[in-house]
């Protein structure tokens, strides 16, 4: 049984916060490590891709931020079994196209939607010990968590691993294409005026470049524990 080293003085919830850019093996790696320290895994850039897919069924169009702002009084993101509903539809499978990469880091930048999805999470956390995944999470909606990380690979590799990742699910796109993608994605979520994409001061920061998942998941399952 694993001891933990976190002080965190009474009876708050343990947080491991696992940010960084596009790519870079958050997800494989948050999953792996909620699941074997048995905490929740939560996954906020599904969250949101799920509200800019809500957007686009509702024929908004996301440069219209009022409009965006007024529509999440209908939007509820729930997770359960590791499958995304919006609305109690599972949208799991449909959140994770091209097209839902480019909308979702869109409406991110998009204050009224930080501001709720946050409040969420925050509330997702407080039920549970967690593994938040994101872009933020260490730097904004978990400034005290317990241990931060931030995850990053060169952009080569990421558009790699994207690529593969896409071809599983028979979508097949070129590699200068993903990483492409991916410079101008990164580029949009590090430059973004709000909750910009960097590491907290605090954060431990891994280059997955030349790591395996397990690699990577034992060196985050050694800072957490001892
Ligand atoms: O992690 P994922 O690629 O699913 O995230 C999709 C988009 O959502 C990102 O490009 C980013 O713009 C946005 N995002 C965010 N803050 C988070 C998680 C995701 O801005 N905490």
């Amino acid at each position: 049984m694993h001891r933990w080293i976190f002080a965190n003085g009474g009876s708050r919830k343990l947080i491991i916060t696992i940010d960084g850019p596009a790519g870079a093996g958050k997800s494989t790696i948050s999953k792996k490590v909620a699941k074997r320290l048995n905490f929740l895994y939560l996954d906020t850039g599904a969250m949101y891709r799920a509200c800019a897919l809500f957007m686009k069924e509702c024929h908004i169009s996301l440069d219209d931020e009022d409009r965006v702002s007024d529509a999440l009084k209908d939007l509820v993101i729930e997770f359960y079994q590791g499958r995304v509903f919006l609305n109690a539809k599972d949208v799991s499978r449909q959140i994770r196209t091209p097209e839902m990469d480019k909308a979702a880091s869109q409406i991110s930048r998009i204050q009224a939607v930080r501001d709720k999805l946050s409040l969420i999470q925050k509330k997702i956390a407080s039920g549970s010990d967690t593994v938040a995944e994101g872009r933020d999470m260490g730097t904004v909606v978990f400034p005290d968590a317990d241990l931060k990380i931030f995850l990053t690979a060169s952009p080569e590799e990421r558009a790699r691993r994207r690529q593969r990742q896409l071809a599983k699910q028979d979508n097949i796109i070129s590699f200068d294409i993903i990483l492409q993608q991916i410079k101008k994605r990164d580029k949009a979520d590090i430059e973004r005026p709000i909750a910009p994409l960097r590491p907290a001061k605090d954060a431990k920061i891994i280059d997955s470049s030349n790591m395996t998942a397990d690699e990577v998941v034992e060196e985050i399952i050694k800072l957490a524990t001892r």
